[in-house]
């Protein structure tokens, strides 16, 4: 598949863009190098690039994007939206109404205050859980990403990892001396690390289920003990769901049938993003009202935003989380998830390619490796360039996939057996020039 004007973007595009990306995620640095593809049109579960090649795409722009691209609903919403004046710098309606649907769905929240991004919301519950606690340090684990700011870009994963740098030169000492990072699935670490540090611990902060090392459940009894230990050491639970409210059901981890115990894994603050913008700029967090009530204007933890709340995003979020209302619509990207995965391992297995596959509903991830992947070292532990020849065998047959390791596939409301067939033999394909 030839994209020369891809490659001429991407000439231009590092003359005036740093790395010629605007997410280092987006790069291929991690897969061999070279331009990134250009898109220029999405529609449902299909891109279109500067070349005029199609994909199908199991991107999803990183999550947000459920119901495949240019879902008439969402567009619709938009577009009313931009005719009503794109940002008032005032209250409106439609933020009580995407409020009160994340209330519904996500019943640890009494009170809710939106943002612009994924980091913004984390950033914000861990000012709100030191303000409320009166303590500096967080404890977060080993290749959970949670957005760019400095507190959570320690031992980072995602994009951070992929591209080697745990640590991002420009966060202080005294800044990363305040994070302490244990590994996911190991209670006994993270019991230590609150006993170490006994009356010093804000908050403790993770993804109920992973997304950023791949797709990885937390092992039974894992987020109760969580719960139980961090508020027996008088620290609060903050779960970053940027990425899995609203991605496996209707609701969040906290609320998930795959997890038992609900009342014992609920945590005091929530952080949310990507899926609930329906694909414009959107974050959210909230807790227990007598946490958030610490929050300005009401309280003395300081948090604001021009962009905050606007009618643009709260429109386009509402419009999406209708859709994934809709009967039977996580029940056929589970279905479609399963013959996709079931697929592709029985055709690396005849292509004698060593996979795990970790599947969670209508998201999964792929690691080149024959052990199972339940924490950050074992994600790291797998074949990278086995991956990249997989991702660059994928791209050429038409099939778009995040260029790392560690990113998820994402099943859309817009894919279809069709999508699936095609995905298979293109899997085969590819399986088959890697040995
Ligand atoms: N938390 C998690 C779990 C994420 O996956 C991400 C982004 N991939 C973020 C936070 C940051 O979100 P954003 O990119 O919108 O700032």
């Amino acid at each position: 598949m030839n994209r020369p004007n891809s490659e001429r973007l991407y000439a231009e595009a590092l003359e005036h863009i740093v790395g010629g990306v605007n997410s280092p995620s987006r790069s291929f640095k991690a897969v061999g190098g070279g331009a990134p593809v250009f898109m220029q049109q999405g529609q449902g579960s299909r891109f279109r690039d500067v070349d005029g090649n199609e994909y199908i795409d199991y991107l999803a722009a990183y999550g947000p994007i459920i119901t495949g691209h240019a879902h008439p609903h969402i567009t619709e919403a938009i577009v009313r939206a931009a005719q009503n004046g794109i940002l008032y710098g005032t209250p409106t309606e439609l933020e009580i109404k995407l409020a009160k649907m994340l209330k519904d769905a996500i019943p640890s929240m009494d009170k809710v205050r939106f943002v612009n991004s994924g980091t913004e919301a984390v950033m914000s519950t861990i000012r709100v859980a030191r303000a409320y606690t009166n303590r500096s340090k967080i404890i977060k684990f080993a290749g959970c990403y949670h957005g760019h700011s400095d507190l959570v870009l320690v031992a980072a994963g995602s994009g951070p990892s992929t591209l080697g740098i745990p640590d991002s030169a420009g966060v202080p000492a005294s800044i990363a001396q305040e994070v302490i990072t244990v590994p996911f699935n190991d209670l006994p670490s993270l019991e230590e690390a609150l006993h170490r540090w006994e009356g010093q611990i804000a908050a403790v902060m993770v993804e109920p289920i992973v997304g950023n090392f791949g797709m990885v459940m937390p092992a039974p009894g894992f987020l109760e003990g969580l719960c139980k230990l961090t508020h027996d050491h008088g620290a609060l639970v903050i779960y970053d769901e940027v990425i899995t409210a609203f991605r496996f059901h209707y609701g969040s981890a906290q609320t998930f049938a795959e997890l038992d115990n609900h009342d014992a894994i609920m945590p005091d603050l929530t952080a949310l993003g990507k899926i609930l913008g329906g694909g414009l700029p959107i974050g959210a967090y909230g807790g227990r009202k007598h946490v958030m009530d610490q929050v300005a204007p009401l309280g003395p933890a300081y948090q604001a935003g021009t962009m905050a709340g606007n009618p643009a995003s709260v429109s386009a979020g509402i419009a999406c989380l209708e859709v994934l209302q809709g009967e039977g619509v996580y029940e056929e990207m589970n279905r479609l998830a399963i013959r996709l995965t079931d697929g592709i391992a029985e055709s690396a297995r005849r292509r004698g390619v060593p996979l795990t596959i970790n599947r969670i509903r209508g998201s999964f991830s792929t690691h080149f490796c024959d052990h199972p992947v339940t924490n950050y070292d074992q994600a790291q532990d797998t074949d990278g360039e086995a991956f990249a020849a997989f991702f660059r065998g994928m791209l050429d047959r038409g099939i778009c996939l995040a260029p790392s390791k560690y990113e998820a596939w994402f099943l859309t409301t817009a894919h279809t057996d069709a999508d699936i067939d095609a995905t298979l033999a293109a899997a085969d394909e590819t399986f088959k020039s890697m040995r």
